[in-house]
């Protein structure tokens, strides 16, 4: 029998406006617990939350760019649950009408379209830190915006979540909206994901897999799941819903609580905050001024620049980078030589991060002239490579470095004769080789060489002169 998994993943993007959602905390990783906070977003009675409009216009552009449906009129809602993490025994967020519904994401090494189900708008709780026995509560997360983006159930294997993943956070670092670390929770993903027989005839209730936050948590849980629920379909063992955690040790499932129904939730219109009216003009105008998406550039990047796909894709990923590249090919027009100094020598320096790009001190302009005196054969790729070292640090020009590092080749004559010279004189028992083994001790010297001067020296000439410092001294001797 031939078993299907029927996946999809409810994505949690906390958005990077300056305040909070409904106050004016300010919006920021936390150093201390508890130092952003204020009666409303700790949820005392008699506060009056405002909608920071920031956040709206941040939603709306991730909605328009999944190619959602917006809602012109929506409003938020309460919904009810009691959690320690949620002072004011609800949260606000937008169930009967999101800001965006019915919306796409087209994967293209799948060639599958997934559906974009909803993206609203929504506030964050506070976060739990638990310490042996006991749990303290920082709430300077509660009141930070979110958007949550709710996939149709269309995954169906591991290569189609990883892409969709990778898409998703491509295309949303594009919108600038969010910082997107995983590691401290900004971009968080729950997994739906339920097993069914070939004929759809048999399936398994839906679980959901909650707060994975790495994309390789997700393809496990996924995995692990997907084994869990087909033997449970072989066997046919009764399963119930169920909201299930990722034991990241035991690289296993676990049952956290039988999925509530969603009427528990006791949803209704938030009273305090206005429905949300959004004028044609303004979707219009936050339409217009999308980015290109990185899909499009990609493929831009491939027809127009004759990149391989690799490429194109490795400096798509990050808006800043791919800015980066399309600024230094105007300097020197390299596109492939630039390509693969940006990936083997820039990217490697840099941690993976979106900001590490934006805020360079090497601009793509210098860039650019590094690549070009090297394509022009005015410095050997070895200079090239300590020049760039240098550039990345202070932003300077790459000739001014050439030029005040004495970081260029060595082309003077006499600097070249009283280097080997020096050589030669520290090591007095390799001269005396020299008869014996000449190669051996050119070779020798060759390699002493090139170490002093890191390289600067071009080895033609570095071998003429050692020769004939060599022949010098030895005859010198005879005599
Ligand atoms: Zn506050």
């Amino acid at each position: 029998m031939n078993y299907q998994r029927v996946m999809g993943l409810e994505i949690h993007v906390e958005l990077n406006t300056a305040s909070k959602i409904f106050c004016a905390c300010k919006n920021e990783v936390s150093r201390e617990p508890n130092e952003n906070i204020c009666p409303t977003c700790m949820g005392y009675p008699g506060v009056l939350p405002r909608l920071n409009e920031k956040a709206v216009d941040f939603g709306l552009k991730a909605a328009l760019a999944l190619d959602c449906k917006v809602h012109r009129n929506n409003h938020m809602d309460r919904k009810h649950y009691f959690y320690p993490d949620l002072p004011k025994g609800y949260q606000i967020t937008q169930a009967a009408k999101p800001l965006g519904i019915k919306g796409k994401l087209y994967l293209e090494k799948a060639d599958k379209t997934i559906g974009i189900q909803r993206v609203h708008l929504e506030e964050d709780t506070g976060r739990m830190l638990h310490r042996g026995d006991t749990t303290e509560i920082d709430y300077n997360r509660s009141g930070v915006p979110l958007i949550e983006i709710v996939t149709a159930p269309d995954i169906s294997n591991e290569m189609e979540l990883l892409e969709f993943l990778e898409e998703l956070k491509n295309l949303l670092a594009y919108l600038e909206i969010s910082d997107l670390k995983m590691e401290e929770g900004s971009l968080r993903c729950d997994l739906n994901i339920s097993v069914a027989d070939q004929d759809q005839k048999e399936i398994t209730p839906v679980m959901e897999v909650k707060n994975l936050n790495s994309f390789k948590g997700v393809l496990k849980a996924a995995f692990y799941e997907g084994q869990r629920l087909t033997e449970a379909l072989e066997k046919k063992k009764e399963l119930q819903k169920e909201t299930r955690g990722w034991d990241q040790k035991k690289e296993k499932t676990v049952t956290l609580r039988r999925k509530e129904d969603s009427r528990e939730y006791q949803y209704f219109i938030e009273p305090e905050i206005l429905p949300l009216e959004l004028s044609h003009r303004k979707i219009q105008n936050t339409r217009n001024r999308l980015p290109e998406l990185p899909q499009k550039r990609r493929n831009r990047f491939k027809k127009h620049y004759g990149l391989p796909d690799y490429d194109a894709g490795i400096l798509t990923k990050n808006p800043y980078v791919a800015d980066f590249f399309e600024q230094a090919v105007l300097v020197y027009y390299a596109p492939k030589r630039i390509s693969n100094w940006i990936m083997t020598q820039l990217l490697s320096e840099m941690a993976e991060g979106l900001q590490g790009f934006k805020d360079l001190a090497l601009k793509p302009k210098n860039f650019g002239k590094l690549i070009a005196l090297m394509e022009e054969g005015k410095i050997p790729k070895k200079i090239g490579e300590k020049v760039l070292k240098e550039i990345l640090k202070t932003g300077e020009d790459p000739e001014i470095i050439l030029k005040n590092r004495k970081l260029g080749p060595i082309t003077d004559g006499a600097e070249i004769a009283e280097i080997v010279k020096d050589l030669l004189e520290k090591h007095g028992k390799a001269v005396e080789d020299y008869q014996q083994k000449p190669d051996k001790t050119l070779k020798f010297f060759m390699g002493k060489g090139m170490e002093k001067t890191e390289g600067r020296l071009e080895p033609q000439e570095l071998r003429r002169v050692i020769k004939q410092e060599l022949l010098l001294k030895n005859q010198g001797k005879k005599n």
